[in-house]
């Protein structure tokens, strides 16, 4: 039996463990967390996920929230005005609904179901001593601890990194109370050029369902004043005035918002960045990186569980389909470069938002009040982005691309 050690239970390491267990792999999780420090700890990220890398959750029966999580069904994109109100307002319904679950109700979840199925998981925080151990005694390790320290191990890749620090300060709110919207559930993105975004859908969490608020603020902008806040009811204040300050027409719904609990807020800055795949320990043995640790992205697109998804499904199969060979340096490679050929589109997309908008995308969003079906097409991306290669990227494709539009209108 094959043996494959996996640091860090998170999105990307349990649905990976759990893939490998249901193929009779021995597998071994490290965590630095226990399921309760998790459940009643702080929240961690905004989680919104789409069909793909829900699909992959639901192969592996690891679905256990669809009764319970509201969906998210559709895009509301606003981009303003500082005459509070916004210049593009678009709305259109996603194929597929998105969900977001807590990861504080979703990680201890997995993490009893991954030892229920045959699973060894190990609390503590593992080094570079720990790895060094697990290397010598598994056929594979796998490191995917997301933001963790031990991700260092894995050397920047400049040329891929766009960026070399962050270039927003993000404040994070779980709000009971929100005012619901008219028609159906969305993903709504208001863009406050050159000060900030605003990014809201509903959620599941410890306490039922939420409002998750991503207040996405231009570093050194009139958003970035989280280094005020000192308690959850100075977060909730901040949240409420910047709404009302720079997203107006948000203000309704949000008047009677409310923390859904002290932990239900995160303040943080995250620097774009992608890594080298591999790590090698002292002793000359290789590690193998994945998800986050690899291509860590601002949430602003809210991508990084969709990518940590996506990443375990690739990471599976490619395990599968090697067999018996042992897990070398150009293994490790190769399998990057095949999740890289996705994840670049992803980190495309993500840095194109945390810049200026390019004339294209306005002129793009600008048409899609009056076109549904284009509308349709850009809330749909949010499921698999590289649909928006090349036209995103590119003024005379984006030209090209919304003509098949208007002569389909
Ligand atoms: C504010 C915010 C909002 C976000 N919103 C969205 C969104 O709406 N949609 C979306 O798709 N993504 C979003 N993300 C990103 C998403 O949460 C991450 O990309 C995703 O969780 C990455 O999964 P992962 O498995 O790589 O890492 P993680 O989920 O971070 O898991 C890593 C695990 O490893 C553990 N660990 C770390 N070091 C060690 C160690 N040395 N030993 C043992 N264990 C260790 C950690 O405690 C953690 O449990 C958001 C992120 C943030 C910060």
């Amino acid at each position: 039996m094959r043996k494959i050690t996996i640091i860090g239970a998170g999105q990307a390491g349990l649905q990976l463990g759990i893939g490998l267990l249901d193929k009779q792999y021995d597998v071994t999780i490290v965590s630095n967390r226990t399921g309760d420090d998790i459940g009643s700890g702080r929240v961690m990220s905004s989680q919104s996920m789409y069909d793909i890398a829900l699909g992959y959750e639901r192969e592996l029966g690891l679905n256990f929230w669809d009764a319970t999580c509201p969906s998210i069904d559709g895009v509301h994109m606003r981009a303003g005005g500082s005459e509070g109100k916004p210049m593009i307002d678009w709305t259109a319904r996603m194929t597929v609904g998105g969900q977001s679950v807590d990861q504080r109700i979703k990680m201890p979840r997995w993490m009893k179901e991954f030892q229920k199925r045959g699973g060894k998981l190990e609390i503590r925080d593992a080094g570079i001593d720990d790895l060094e151990r697990y290397a010598a005694i598994s056929d594979l390790v796998i490191v995917s601890s997301g933001k963790g320290e031990v991700g260092k191990l894995f050397a920047r890749d400049a040329e891929r990194s766009e960026f070399d620090q962050p270039l927003r300060t993000i404040g994070l709110t779980y709000v009971h109370g929100m005012l619901p919207r008219k028609n159906y559930s969305a993903l709504n993105i208001s863009i406050n050029p050159g000060i900030g975004e605003y990014i809201n859908f509903p959620a599941l969490t410890t306490s039922g369902t939420c409002d998750i608020i991503n207040l996405e603020c231009i570093a050194g902008g009139p958003m970035d004043r989280w280094s005020e806040v000192k308690t959850p009811e100075e977060h909730l204040a901040m949240t409420k005035w910047m709404i009302d300050t720079f997203f107006p027409w948000e203000a309704e719904r949000c008047k009677d918002i409310r923390l859904t609990d002290d932990n239900g807020t995160l303040v943080g800055r995250i620097p774009p960045t992608v890594r080298k795949p591999l790590g090698t320990l002292p002793s000359g043995a290789l590690v193998f990186g994945m998800a986050d640790v690899l291509v860590l992205n601002d949430p602003i697109t809210g991508q990084g569980s969709n990518n940590a998804s996506k990443c375990a499904r690739l990471y599976n199969d490619r395990i599968l389909a090697h067999g018996r060979r042992a897990f070398d340096r150009d293994w490790m490679e190769e399998t990057f470069e095949r999740y890289w050929d996705y994840a670049q589109w992803v980190v495309r997309f993500t840095n194109t938002h945390l810049l200026p908008p390019p004339p294209q995308l306005l002129k793009v969003f600008s048409m899609c009040g009056a076109n549904p079906a284009l509308a349709s097409f850009v809330a749909n991306a949010f499921d698999d982005p590289k649909t928006l290669n090349p036209w995103y990227y590119d003024a005379a494709e984006a030209d090209r691309f919304v003509a098949r539009f208007q002569q389909a209108a």
